[in-house]
């Protein structure tokens, strides 16, 4: 499987919130901040790092969401 994201530019992204650790996510490609668990998706190979497109993560592989407030 192809590489989404080179692993130098990778490195280079942090979190715009809280300019925390990134991980590369592959299903669905983005990157998920470790510290405030938002995942900012990968659109075309560009990570969309923007506070305002982020979403969850946890939203955003669905499923059991136990405690969500609005
Ligand atoms: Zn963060």
């Amino acid at each position: 499987m192809a590489q989404i994201l080179p692993p130098d530019l990778l490195e280079l992204l942090a979190c715009p919130k809280c300019k925390g650790e990134v991980r590369l996510r592959e299903d669905p490609p983005g990157l998920v901040c470790v510290r405030c668990d938002l995942f900012y998706e990968i659109r075309d190979g560009i990570p969309v790092m923007l506070i305002e497109e982020a979403r969850r993560y946890s939203e955003v592989v669905g499923g059991e969401s136990s405690g969500h407030t609005p």
